[in-house]
């Protein structure tokens, strides 16, 4: 059988491109080493009855039209908003730390005062990132950033990534800005709807079609040989003259010849429980690492549509280095964004670019922080830029 496309991985981007592509007539052989589609968004019903994300909370939620549109050909929804507590002081307050956080940190009078001086300074509704805030003209209003970088980010920031927060690309801590707003939800996107059967089931309806062959267990890296001398590549010792979709890890596509790229990656402590654990569906610890050795808590059945009564189930996360043949970290779950790793990254493209028939694409092939909308975008713009060049 003779493929017009090898895509590997069988995550949003490889997915979307291979049905895309399959409905325009292609065949496709899609690569996946787990022994599942769905990537990092693959969930399950477990044994407590809880539909658990079995990398890491995944929470759908966007404002763009587009990845709605598409996603709704392969699932229905139903309506969640994300809402989030930070252990403060003793506290839980909601986070992104917003003008109910001040209320619950501070005695009436001061936060009174605190939540007059931001929203004079910025207006009600506005979003300002942590390090923007800490360079306010107003020393109160950097004394307040001060608290709050302190108190929220220093110390998770650090256990997250294993650099502080000025080391880390300043876009990562903005993901989570202060809010001049009594809105507690985690994101405030016009559309936040989880997908009624699960995600894994929005993979099995995108692959389920005659042109599409998924083989699992495969790590594409053992069949594929980019061959420096022509720039060409083979496939199981063949000559490749399709078209090579890669989601995976560039440096490992190309032997690592550049050396290794940086990511971060985690564990999860899996817990069952009675009744319910906590409550909302994630509470983040912004301790340092003395106190938690992690970063934050998610119960999945509070983000179900039917949460079973009974038993629960709880994810305790906790950051590692990534490291391929560790015991624990051995995934790789975030791209580190620091200059140097990005440097890096940059010259590993430069030598991609010399295969005309290889394309970087997703999380980890483009080294970039997708959302899940965001990655959807990103492979229906890729898809129309493959059906032209076709
Ligand atoms: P992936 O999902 O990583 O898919 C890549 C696939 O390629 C994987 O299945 C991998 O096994 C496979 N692969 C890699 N190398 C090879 C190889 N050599 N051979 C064969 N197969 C290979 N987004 C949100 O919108 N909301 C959230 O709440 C959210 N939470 C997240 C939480 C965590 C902990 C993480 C890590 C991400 C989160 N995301 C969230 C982002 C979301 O996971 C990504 O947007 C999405 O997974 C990107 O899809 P992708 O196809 O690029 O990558
Ligand atoms: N962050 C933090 N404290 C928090 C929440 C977030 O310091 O309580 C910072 C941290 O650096 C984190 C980043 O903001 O990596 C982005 O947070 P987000 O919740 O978007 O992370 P993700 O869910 O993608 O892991």
């Amino acid at each position: 059988m003779s493929y017009d496309y090898l895509i590997v991985g069988a995550g949003y981007a490889g997915s979307i491109v291979a049905r895309c592509m399959a409905e325009e007539g292609k065949k496709i052989l899609l690569l996946e080493k787990r022994n599942h589609i769905g990537g990092n968004a693959y969930d399950f019903i477990d044994e407590n009855g809880v539909n658990q994300h079995k990398y890491g909370p995944h929470i759908f939620h966007t404002s763009v039209e587009k990845a709605v549109t598409f996603l709704s050909r392969f699932t229905t929804w139903y309506p969640y908003e994300h809402r989030v507590l930070g252990y403060v002081e003793g506290k839980l307050v909601p986070i992104p730390f917003n003008l109910t956080s001040i209320e619950r940190l501070f005695d009436s009078e001061k936060a009174e005062h605190l939540k007059q001086v931001l929203i004079q300074a910025y207006g009600m509704e506005k979003k300002v990132p942590i390090l923007d805030l800490r360079k306010h003209e107003d020393p109160e209003i950097r004394e307040l950033a001060d608290y709050i970088f302190e108190h929220v980010f220093k110390y998770y920031t650090m256990k997250q990534w294993g650099y502080s927060a000025e080391e880390i690309d300043p876009s990562v801590t903005a993901r989570v800005p202060v809010h001049i707003s009594y809105d507690d939800r985690y994101f405030q996107d016009s559309f936040q709807n989880m997908p009624k059967e699960g995600y894994t089931k929005i993979f099995e309806r995108m692959l389920d079609h005659p042109n599409i062959q998924v083989e699992l267990n495969c790590d594409a890296n053992q069949r594929i040989h980019l061959e420096q001398s022509t720039h060409e590549i083979y496939f199981d010792g063949k000559r490749f003259d399709g078209k090579l979709i890669y989601t995976g890890m560039v440096d490992a596509l190309m032997d690592y010849c550049l050396g290794r790229l940086s990511y971060r990656s985690l564990e999860f402590d899996i817990q069952t429980h009675d009744g319910q654990y906590q409550p909302v569906g994630t509470v983040n610890y912004p301790t340092s690492a003395a106190v938690h050795p992690f970063t934050r808590i998610t119960e999945y059945k509070l983000m179900m549509e039917h949460m079973p009564k009974d038993k629960t189930t709880i994810h305790v996360e906790y950051p590692y280095p990534y490291q391929e043949d560790a015991e624990k970290g051995n995934i790789p779950y975030y791209p580190l964004f620091t200059e140097a790793s990005r440097n890096q990254y940059k010259q590993y493209v430069e030598l991609a670019k010399q295969y005309p028939n290889l394309y970087l694409l997703g999380r980890l092939a483009e080294y970039r922080y997708y959302n899940q909308d965001a990655i959807v975008v990103r492979a229906l713009e890729f898809v129309e830029t493959l059906k032209k060049a076709d």
